[in-house]
């Protein structure tokens, strides 16, 4: 599945107006470094049974009618088999700082009669994420890497007012290394307040029976106590108790505000008495966005990495994680090339001295051979011309010549 989805791909980016502050435009003092030109990126994902109300709480928690109304399907309308994955990006704009936010939602999870495997495409969708990312990483040009990880999944739990559900509990044990969990309970309006500290206990005590690392906002050494106190009190709210609205109502004191109107009274959204949305829009945008940013980049996506490299056979150091550095790689190739290279040539030297060699001994031989045989012509000859000499000797003496074998005697020759 391509990680966009497709009803909404990346191509799909609308400008949103926020109706009133969310609190992005914290950003750059998140991070302290002069990134509002560049702008930011975030996606966060959408994870529950369809009704529990996250399309209104993504629209709350941004100010802005990022997802257009949904139209129920008619009861006869055939509905489909398996969890498909949307993704809806806007343009949205807060004192100058741009924020690109990409939501992923995940409609038809929990939906079926068998949903055991409902855990299956969103998890593939997440691992095809952090592939587009790994594959950016690699190229030759690294300077424009547009990073469409999930930074946070908001898991949104059924207010049963029980415990976690099977399918709640399988969901968080595949996804919690690979995402940053954020647990709600979805329509905390319709529990009472005792029924909500008590299913957050059941909750909690579920996630740690079954060893299930939700995101915890981390306190640094050396953090002023504001800070840390601030932090305790959002962690003391998981899972935050969350109420949806994008509509405007009027309290019986006259105010209007966001939230659900009742017979008995009014549930206002933002109203920390009321539920925990003002800590949920905290620890997602005002003040840990940035670090759940980091933590995606840091630890997920890095062990999701350092799993996949070595599965290819990649050797990695487990402390220092070494880049798969191409540049690297081709030194290493070049430097095998030149060894065997030189390898050859070695090979062909030596054959070509020992050629050589062997040519220079067959011509001292025929050297020695035809010394051999000027000798003995020599030799020869010499002896030829020690018999002439001789001869020429005995006929300038007189004396007859010694008779030659089968030679013939001149006739009228006289013996003295
Ligand atoms: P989704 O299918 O999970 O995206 O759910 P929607 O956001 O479309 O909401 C489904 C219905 O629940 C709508 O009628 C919403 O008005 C309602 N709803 C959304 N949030 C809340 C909430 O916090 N409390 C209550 N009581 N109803 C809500």
């Amino acid at each position: 599945p391509t990680p966009n989805g497709s009803a909404h791909g990346f191509s799909n980016i609308v400008r949103k107006k926020l109706m009133g502050y969310v609190g992005f435009a914290n950003l750059p003092n998140q991070v302290h470094r002069k990134s509002v030109k560049k702008g930011f990126q975030f996606t966060a994902m959408v994870v529950g049974e369809s009704g529990l109300g996250k399309s209104t709480l993504i629209n709350t928690l941004f100010n802005t009618q990022l997802y257009p109304r949904k139209v129920p399907l008619p009861p006869s309308a055939e509905r489909p088999k398996t969890v498909a994955i949307e993704s809806i990006t806007a343009d949205i704009e807060e004192n100058g700082v741009r924020l690109r936010l990409t939501v992923v939602d995940t409609p038809g999870f929990g939906d079926f009669v068998d949903n055991d495997e409902s855990w299956k495409p969103i998890l593939e969708n997440i691992e095809a994420r952090f592939d587009e990312y790994l594959e950016q990483e690699n190229r030759v040009n690294r300077q424009k890497i547009v990073d469409n990880r999930v930074h946070a999944c908001l898991y949104f739990i059924q207010p049963t007012g029980h415990s976690l559900k099977q399918l709640d509990i399988e969901f968080m044990r595949r996804l919690h290394t690979k995402v940053n969990l954020i647990p709600v309970i979805a329509k905390a309006d319709t529990l009472t307040d005792e029924e909500i500290v008590s299913f957050k206990q059941r909750v909690l005590s579920d996630i740690a029976e079954h060893n299930i690392r939700i995101f915890q906002a981390p306190i640094y050494e050396n953090e002023d106590e504001e800070t840390v106190a601030e932090t305790e009190e959002i962690a003391s709210k998981i899972p935050f108790a969350v109420v949806g609205s994008d509509q405007e109502v009027d309290t019986p004191d006259g105010r209007t505000v966001r939230g659900r109107s009742y017979p008995w009274g009014v549930v206002e959204v933002d109203n920390e008495d009321h539920c925990d949305f003002v800590k949920l829009r905290q620890m997602l945008v005002r003040t840990y966005m940035e670090e759940l940013r980091e933590h995606t980049n840091l630890h997920l996506y890095e062990n999701w990495r350092s799993e996949k490299l070595h599965a290819m056979g990649v050797a990695q150091d487990s402390s220092v994680f070494k880049e798969v550095n191409p540049a690297a790689k081709l030194a290493e190739e070049r430097t095998l090339h030149e060894a065997k290279l030189a390898k050859m040539e070695a090979e062909m030297r030596m054959v070509f001295q020992q050629k050589v060699s062997e040519k220079e001994a067959r011509l001292k031989q025929s050297e020695e051979e035809l010394y051999a045989r000027h000798k003995e012509m020599k030799e020869a000859l010499e002896k030829q011309r020690g018999e002439l000499e001789d001869k020429k000797r005995r006929i300038e003496s007189g004396r007859p010549l010694t008779p030659e074998k089968g030679g013939s005697r001149k006739k009228g020759f006289l013996r003295p």
